[in-house]
């Protein structure tokens, strides 16, 4: 069973982290944003937690130049493709004349122009190393069920994940698995860098409570917690010290509530 199949079959509540690794557009320290990702690997690891990593093809980049594609694979990690269709290489963006530079949402683009960014963009992320690739993502949440035919035809991707309650997710089909941010509407969801770090676990224990399965998400910009997005965004605490927190009540459930649950289960 591969991770993402073991991820989405495990019953009851469950939690993982996925992150969105961007590029230049969002991220002016990408380097060193990216040398502080095996730190927050290792802390969900070590916790039995897995990341979901959404790269784009600039951060597939910066992965490569610090060869820490294969360093990452050691971790509990499952690979996604995320496409920002402004942001894209000059390797990537010489074989799509059609790209506008300011276009932001990939789905303002036709089925046959969506096949080819994606296309070029999982051959730009294989030749960096970074497989397999299980899973999609929209930069800003974009797709459509053009989208998901292009994926289908062209890859062996079986899920993708978004806020479901985003005006840009306008999947109608779901020919692909969604694997859906946990989310209450369009702007309360599990996100790290969001809320308060109580209002992060009082979601979370609605998820325990619930008995549901709890995807975060957060962003790669805000791995190094001296990125000016903390002081621009007016955000106290870094995203690894929120996940430790969110980890302690994981923790706590794991000891006292899920024995409990597996003892129903059996009975
Ligand atoms: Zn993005």
């Amino acid at each position: 069973m591969s991770n993402i199949e073991k991820l989405v079959n495990a019953k009851g509540f469950q939690f993982a982290l996925s992150m969105d690794c961007e590029g230049t557009n969002f991220d002016k320290n990408l380097e060193n944003n990216t040398k502080n990702l095996e730190r927050l690997l290792r802390l969900n690891s070590k916790n039995n937690i897995y990341t979901i990593l959404f790269i784009t093809p600039y951060f597939a980049d910066m992965l490569s130049k610090l060869n820490l594609v294969e360093k990452i694979k050691d971790f509990k990690v499952i690979f996604g493709l995320h496409v920002h269709p402004d942001n894209l290489p000059d390797e990537i963006k010489c074989h799509l004349d059609f790209i506008k530079d300011d276009e932001e949402l990939l789905t303002a683009y036709s089925y046959e122009e969506q096949k080819e960014i994606i296309k070029y963009s999982m051959d730009y992320l294989h030749h960096k190393g970074i497989t397999p690739i299980e899973i999609f993502r929209g930069g800003y949440f974009s797709m459509d069920d053009d989208t998901s035919k292009a994926l289908i035809e062209l890859t062996d991707i079986k899920y993708e994940s978004h806020n479901i309650y985003r005006e840009q997710y306008k999947v109608t089909k779901n020919i692909l698995t969604p694997v859906p941010v946990y989310a209450f509407n369009n702007n309360e969801e599990l996100r790290l860098e969001y809320f308060t770090t109580e209002k992060l676990v009082q979601m979370l224990a609605q998820a325990i409570k619930d008995n549901k399965k709890a995807l975060g998400i957060t962003h790669s910009y805000l791995l190094d917690p001296e990125d000016f997005h903390y002081k621009r965004d007016n955000i106290t605490k870094d995203i690894h010290f929120r996940l430790k927190e969110l980890i302690k009540v994981i923790k706590l459930y794991k000891q006292a509530i899920e024995p409990i649950e597996n003892i129903k289960l059996k009975s």
